[in-house]
């Protein structure tokens, strides 16, 4: 196993981060770990890097443990930090060059000429790093995370932040990489992770909701559809109370609802009959389909 996660939780005094959370990840898999903003996926990040010590619960690296051996394990990770923390007032060599020290690699320069290239940063590569767009930073920060080449990639939320021509881009490189690497990385955004990765693990207030392909994702949610009703006026969440063949409903806002059903068509009826006999508009009624962002949605909310 490239990582092995077992039984871990961390809290933060009185809040609950991680909780109980068992995982792995084969040689060459690049799995996507997703989550809305607060999951704990940043902090179970951290302590597999080695940068937060867990409050329970064992976490190895290529066969090694981070808890005893963290330094045969760290050699192991390249990591991407959440905010991928920069020095703006160098240029990208030298930067490069200070992680490659850090890191006591031989063959320096080549080295670095090899993750400038292949990141994608070569065009940009004579710059000071402030100088630099958001997605070519991005690049300076995974070049670093590989210049020890190491066999697993830890990415927290790579794409974050970028324009959607720099998304592409770095989900390219991250795929590229993903052809002799082990990456876990990071996302709140389904479709990236379907784009990247064939397997999904899914937290959710610190727990593990789903740890799948995304094919099995789909076939296991395939008989759930979705209702998404908007009114004219505020509604009260408890009238849905009294309607059949609702699964679970996500409020959007005082108006607007998303019912996960599995007759949609039933539902659609009643909402419409209750409607009428309410005297409450609709403005719009729509079934949408089944998708991946949907199933997200249920699993967590
Ligand atoms: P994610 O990366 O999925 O957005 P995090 O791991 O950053 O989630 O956070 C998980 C939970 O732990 C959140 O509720 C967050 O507010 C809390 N948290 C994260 N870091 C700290 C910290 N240093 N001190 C206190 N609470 C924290
Ligand atoms: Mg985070």
């Amino acid at each position: 196993m490239s990582i092995f996660v077992s039984n871990l939780s961390k809290n933060y005094g009185q809040q609950k981060a991680v909780n109980n959370i068992s995982f792995s990840l084969k040689k060459n898999e690049i799995v996507g770990f997703l989550g809305p903003n607060g999951a704990g996926k940043s902090t179970t990040m951290k302590m597999i890097t080695g940068y937060l010590s867990p409050d329970s619960g064992e976490i190895k690296v290529c066969d090694h443990f981070v808890s005893t051996n963290s330094i045969t394990s760290k050699k192991k990770i390249g990591y991407l930090p959440e905010a991928n923390p920069l020095y703006h007032e160098m240029y990208v060599r030298e930067y490069l060059f200070f992680v490659a020290n850090v890191h006591a690699i031989e063959n320096k320069k080549t080295r670095i000429e090899e993750v400038i290239n292949l990141v994608g940063l070569s065009v940009e590569s004579h710059k000071k790093i402030g100088q630099l767009s958001k997605g070519y930073k991005q690049r300076v920060g995974i070049a670093a995370a590989l210049i020890h080449n190491p066999e697993v990639l830890i990415l927290d939320e790579p794409t974050s932040g970028l324009d959607p021509n720099q998304i592409i881009e770095i989900r390219e490189v991250i795929k590229k990489l993903g052809e002799e690497k082990t990456i876990l990385f990071s996302s709140h955004i389904m479709q990236e992770v379907e784009s990247i990765c064939e397997r999904v693990i899914i937290i959710n207030k610190g727990e593990i909701v789903a740890n799948s392909t995304i094919d099995e994702l789909k076939s296991q949610n395939k008989n759930t559809h979705f209702v998404a009703v908007e009114f004219k006026d505020v509604v009260e969440k408890s009238i849905f109370n009294a309607l059949n063949d609702i699964i679970n409903v996500h409020q959007k806002n005082n108006n607007s609802f998303l019912f996960e059903t599995e007759n949609p068509d039933s539902l659609r009826k009643q909402l419409i009959e209750w409607s009428l006999h309410k005297h409450v508009d609709i403005i719009s009624l729509t079934s949408e389909k089944q998708d991946l962002e949907s199933i997200f949605k249920s699993l967590t909310t």
